[in-house]
């Protein structure tokens, strides 16, 4: 995979505002926060979307998140917050390695804002849908 922002970050060639380090995960604060604490949690793994990470990798983003996300509670004060993975350029990701955005929500005007544009699930529809997905792990 090619160098990205990120790979530099890790490579100590460029700073950051390290949070937190293990032998599988990195965290560091993001440079154009949306609210104060907004930290960002990575791989060390290169890889772009979270459909290519490997599982150790996974289950080490997994476990660390949480921990994360209460240190950001205990710091800021704030307790409600998203978590954010964009993947792919059309869905907003523009550093191609896999990162979460943990992202305070003090108020209502600062923090992330979420448009939702939902529809209701056809019954029909949605059981053949189901059943295609459930194939894919058989
Ligand atoms: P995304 O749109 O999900 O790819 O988000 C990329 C994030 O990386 C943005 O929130 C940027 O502010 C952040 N970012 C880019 N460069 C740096 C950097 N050098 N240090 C910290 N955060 C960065």
């Amino acid at each position: 995979m090619s160098e990205t922002i990120f790979s530099k970050i890790l490579s100590g060639a460029i700073p950051c505002h390290k949070v937190y380090e293990d032998d599988r995960v990195f965290a560091f604060l993001d440079i154009n926060p949306l609210s104060t604490g907004h930290t960002l949690l990575i791989p060390k793994e290169a890889a772009k979307t979270l459909d290519a990470l490997s599982e150790e990798s996974a289950a080490a983003l997994g476990r660390v998140l949480p921990r994360i996300c209460r240190a950001v509670i205990a710091v800021t004060g704030v307790r409600e917050y998203n978590v954010l993975e964009n993947n792919g350029a059309g869905a907003h990701q523009a550093v191609a390695h896999v990162h979460f955005h943990i992202i305070p929500k003090p108020s209502s005007s600062e923090g992330l804002g979420v448009g939702w544009p939902a529809r209701s699930l056809d019954t029909q529809a949605g059981a053949k849908l189901a059943a295609r997905l459930r194939e894919q792990f058989e």
